[in-house]
C-alpha cells in the first residue's frame, strides 16, 4: 500500500478547547501516524498513511470537533512522507505574529459534573474541568495557550492530575487548568474576620447565611458577584440600598430550566441558549415574580443557568430554586477580580464574602442576550462570547477602534479579523477608563497587535477618542451612527450602498448636534444624512438624559407652546412647579439647550406622558418602561400620524397622544399605537428610498433596536414589503458594537485609498 502524508492547517478556535487530543484520537481512529501541534497560526496537523484512511480523516474531522471549538479554515497540502511510526502531539512551538483565537471561558461540562460525583480526588471539588470546559479567556496571561502562560501556573500538578495530562486517552488530556482537591485551587470564606476553609462548611455557612437573609459576596469565573435571596423584598431591598443601585433590574441564577419555566416565559430558541456552553443571562417575561423588588415593574427579569461547579454544588444544599447574582461592584465601577479589593470593598456591602485562591486575569462581566424574531441578540458581550474574533472580508490588519463612551469595547484588527474586546463600561467612571487601558495593552500584547492606524468616535470629548488621539498614530474619526451601521453591516458581510436606520440615545453629530433619529445612505466608507427626527432642544444636555419630563416639557412647548404647558400641567404630576419654571426658562432663553434629533428621547417624553418613567434612575429606563407598557394581549394596529418632510415632525404624534389620554384610553395601548408608529415610520422612510434611490437593502442598528417590539415588527414589516433587512445578532446594537463598526469604516477607507476622507455633508 502506498503511503503519502499531508499537512492540515486549520484556523479558528482551536487552542484550548480540546482539539489536539481530537485530532490525535481521530488519527489513532484512522490508523494514520504523525503529528500535531499548536502554533500561533492554530492547529497544524502532519499525518501519514493510505490515501483512503487520510480522506476518511479529512472528511470526519469538521463533523467530530468539540463542541466549543469552532473552525474557520481548513488547508490541506501534500506533504513529503517522513516514516513517522506512532502518532504524538507535540510541544507548542511559537513560529509566526499571527495569532490564532482564545477560547472564551466554557461552562463546566456533564462528564465533569459527573467525575465530582465519582472521582476520590473530586468529589465535590469546584475547580473541576476538562479539555471540552473550564476557564480559559480569564485566565490567560499569554499565547500559545499553556498552563504555564495562565493563572493555573502557581499550582503543580498532583500525580493524578499529571497522569490524566499525559494521558492521551484522557478527557483531560493536555487540560490546562486540571486540577484536582489534591493540587488545584481552594475556596475559602470570610465572615468577621473569621475564615473557613473546608468546602462543605463554606457551602453550609453559605447557604445558612443566604436563608437568613443576608448578602455575600461571590467570586465568580470574571470576577465576584454579589448574592442574596430573591425571594426575600427585605434582603434585595438591602442590596438595593448598599450597592447603591435603586432601579436597574438584578439578575438571577436558577437551578435548572425546569424551575425557570416555574416563573419565567421560555421559548425553544431561549432554552437552548440558557443552556448553550456559552451561559450568558437571557432576558425572559416574567409569568409569576420571585419579589417586586427584582425587577421593579418591568416586564422581564434576567436569568442564567449555573456555570462554574460552585454554583452547581451550592444548588445542590441551596432549598431556593433561585439566586440573585449581580455583579460585584460598588455602582458604576467595573467588576471587582481581585481578593483582598474584594474583602476590602466589597464587605462593606456584604455579610460574607467567598474567595479561591485562582487569579482572574482578565476581567468579565456575565454577557447579556435577548431573543427577538426567533434569533440572539446581545446585549452585553463578555464571558463566553469574548474574545471570539468576527471575520470581514477586509484586511483590519492593524487598526486599532476606540470604541464609543457608555458602553464601551474596543477592538482590533487582525489580517483580516476583528477581536472585539469584553465589556468594558463607561469610560466617564475613572475605574473604567483604567480598565480599559489596561485592556487595551494586554490585548495588544496577547494578540502581538501593532497599531498602525487609531480609529475613533467624532464625539471631541469622549474619553475614548481622547485615548485614540494621545496614542500618537494616525487618527481617523467617524460619525457615531454611521458607525453603527457600518457595524450591523460588518456583521452581515454587506460592503455596498444601503438604507441605515440609526435609531439611539445621542451620537456625536457632524453638525456638532445630538444625533439619535437618522436615516442614513450609507456604505462602509461614507455616509449622506437624508432624513432625521426635527430637533428639539435637549434641556441641559446630557442631563436631561435622567430626567424624560424635561424632553416631555420641550417637546410640548416646541409643537404646542407655553401656554399648552401651563393648561395641561396634570402631565408633569409629581414634578416640582419650580423645577418647570426652570427648564422652560432655559428652553425659552436658549440655556444650555442643545438640539437633538434623539430616538431616545423622543422615547423618554413619551414614557413621561404616559407617566411610566418621569425621572430615570438608570440608562434607557424611560423608553424600557415604555415597552413594558404593553399589555401583549393588546393586539392594536393602529398608528399615530406624523409627517415627514425635510425632518420628521411628531406634532400630530403627541396632539394624538394627548388626546387619547384624555378620552380615558390605557397607557398600554397608546403606547402600543407609539411603538406602530415609530415601525410604520420605519417602513414609511425605506419604501420612498426604494422609490427614490431604488435601494432595498435596509440596515438596523442603535440602541434603540433593542426594544424588541420595534426590533421585531420593523424587521417583519420590512421583509414583508420586500426588503432585505439586516439587524445585528452576535455584536450588540448598541454602544457596545461601535467599534467593530469603526474597523470596517477604516478598513474599507484604507482598500480605497481614503483614509482622511472628510464626510461629504
Ligand atoms: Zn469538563
Ligand atoms: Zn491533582
Ligand atoms: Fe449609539
Amino acid at each position: 500500500m502506498n503511503t503519502v502524508a499531508k499537512k492540515i492547517l486549520i484556523k479558528g478556535l482551536v487552542q484550548g478547547v480540546g482539539f489536539r487530543p481530537f485530532i490525535y484520537r481521530l488519527a489513532n481512529e484512522f490508523n494514520l501516524c504523525g503529528t500535531v501541534e499548536n502554533n500561533n497560526l492554530g492547529v497544524e496537523i502532519f499525518i501519514e498513511g493510505t490515501n483512503q484512511k487520510i480522506e476518511g480523516l479529512i472528511e470526519a474531522l469538521p463533523t467530530r470537533i468539540p463542541e466549543a471549538s469552532h473552525i474557520t479554515s481548513l488547508k490541506i497540502e501534500i506533504s513529503k512522507v517522513h516514516g513517522f511510526n506512532s502518532f504524538s502531539i507535540v510541544k507548542s512551538n511559537s513560529i509566526s505574529e499571527e495569532v490564532t483565537e482564545v477560547s472564551p471561558d466554557i461552562a463546566v461540562c456533564k462528564d465533569c459534573l459527573a467525575d465530582m460525583k465519582l472521582q476520590p480526588n473530586r468529589i465535590d471539588y469546584a475547580f473541576t474541568n476538562c479539555t471540552n470546559c473550564g476557564p480559559r479567556f480569564t485566565i490567560i496571561k499569554d499565547l500559545p495557550y499553556d498552563r504555564f502562560k495562565t493563572t493555573m501556573s502557581v499550582f503543580e500538578m498532583c500525580n493524578e492530575c499529571s497522569t490524566e495530562y499525559k494521558n492521551v486517552l484522557n478527557r483531560r488530556f493536555h487540560a490546562q487548568p486540571v486540577a484536582c482537591a489534591n493540587c488545584g485551587p481552594h475556596y475559602q470564606l470570610y465572615e468577621n474576620g473569621n475564615s473557613l476553609n473546608t468546602f462543605d462548611e463554606i457551602i453550609k455557612a453559605a447557604t445558612d447565611l443566604l436563608n437568613n437573609g443576608k448578602i455575600l459576596a461571590i467570586k465568580g469565573l470574571g470576577g465576584f458577584h454579589i448574592a442574596c435571596s430573591p425571594f426575600n423584598n427585605d434582603v434585595v431591598k438591602e442590596l438595593r440600598l448598599r450597592k447603591n443601585r435603586e432601579g436597574k433590574p438584578l439578575a438571577l441564577m436558577f437551578r435548572n430550566i425546569a424551575d425557570i419555566k416555574k416563573y419565567l416565559f421560555v421559548s425553544k430558541e431561549e432554552e437552548i441558549i440558557l443552556s448553550s456552553w456559552r451561559r450568558p443571562i437571557v432576558l425572559l417575561k416574567i409569568k409569576k415574580s420571585l419579589s417586586h423588588q427584582i425587577s421593579l415593574g418591568l416586564d422581564t427579569v434576567g436569568v442564567m443557568l449555573p456555570y462554574m461547579p460552585f454554583h452547581h454544588l451550592l444548588f445542590e444544599k441551596f432549598e431556593l430554586p433561585a439566586l440573585v447574582l449581580t455583579s460585584g461592584n460598588l455602582s458604576d465601577e467595573p467588576i471587582i477580580i481581585d481578593n483582598n479589593e474584594a474583602l476590602r470593598s466589597l464587605s462593606k456591602i456584604t455579610d460574607a464574602t467567598i474567595i479561591y485562591n485562582r487569579e482572574i486575569h482578565n476581567r468579565t462581566d456575565d454577557s447579556v442576550v435577548f431573543v427577538a424574531n426567533k434569533k440572539s441578540r446581545i446585549i452585553r458581550r463578555s464571558r463566553g462570547y469574548a474574545p471570539s474574533p468576527i471575520k470581514l472580508e477586509l484586511k483590519t490588519e492593524g487598526i486599532f477602534a476606540a470604541g464609543a463612551e457608555l458602553v464601551n469595547c474596543f477592538a482590533i484588527g487582525k489580517g483580516e479579523q476583528v477581536i472585539l474586546s469584553q465589556h468594558i463600561g463607561d469610560l466617564k467612571n475613572l475605574e473604567t477608563l483604567e480598565f480599559y487601558k489596561e485592556s487595551v495593552s494586554r490585548f495588544s500584547k496577547l494578540f502581538r497587535f501593532k497599531p498602525a492606524i487609531a480609529v475613533a468616535d467624532m464625539h471631541p470629548e469622549y474619553l475614548s477618542t481622547k485615548f485614540a488621539d494621545e496614542m500618537g498614530i494616525e487618527l481617523i474619526q467617524v460619525q457615531h451612527h454611521h458607525a453603527h451601521i457600518a457595524s450591523c453591516m460588518a456583521e452581515n458581510n454587506l460592503d455596498e450602498k444601503v438604507l441605515g436606520i440609526s435609531f439611539d440615545g445621542t451620537g456625536y453629530g457632524t453638525d456638532g448636534n445630538i444625533w439619535g433619529g437618522e436615516f442614513l445612505i450609507c456604505d462602509l466608507s461614507d455616509f449622506e444624512r437624508i432624513n432625521q427626527f426635527e430637533y428639539i432642544k435637549q434641556p441641559g444636555g446630557d442631563a436631561s438624559n435622567h430626567h424624560p419630563w424635561r424632553m416631555l416639557l420641550s417637546y410640548l412647548i416646541h409643537y404646542f407652546g407655553e401656554k399648552f404647558v401651563e393648561e395641561n400641567i396634570d402631565l408633569f404630576e409629581g414634578i416640582d412647579k419650580n423645577e418647570i419654571d426652570l427648564i422652560s426658562t432655559m428652553i425659552k432663553k436658549n440655556i444650555n439647550c442643545p438640539l437633538s434629533s434623539s430616538a431616545g428621547r423622543l422615547f423618554d417624553a413619551v414614557s413621561a406622558l404616559l407617566g411610566a418613567c418621569r425621572n430615570a434612575t438608570y440608562h434607557a429606563e424611560a423608553p424600557m418602561r415604555l415597552e413594558a407598557l404593553i399589555d401583549k394581549s393588546d393586539q392594536t394596529i393602529d398608528i399615530y400620524p406624523f409627517e415627514i418632510k425635510n425632518s420628521i415632525s411628531f406634532k400630530s404624534t403627541f396632539k394624538n397622544m394627548i388626546s387619547d389620554l384624555r378620552l380615558g384610553i390605557s397607557s398600554s395601548v397608546i403606547s402600543s399605537k407609539f411603538h406602530n408608529t415609530i415601525v410604520e415610520l420605519v417602513v414609511s422612510m425605506a419604501t420612498k428610498v426604494k422609490k427614490e434611490k431604488g435601494l432595498n437593502k435596509v440596515v438596523l442598528s442603535g440602541g434603540t433596536f433593542q426594544n424588541r417590539i420595534i426590533l421585531e415588527k420593523s424587521e417583519n414589516r420590512l421583509k414583508n414589503n420586500g426588503f432585505e433587512v439586516f439587524t445585528q445578532s452576535d455584536i450588540p446594537s448598541n454602544d457596545g458594537g461601535i467599534a467593530l463598526g469603526q474597523i470596517a469604516i477604516a478598513a474599507k477607507r484604507r482598500e480605497l485609498g481614503v483614509l482622511g476622507l472628510k464626510y461629504g455633508i
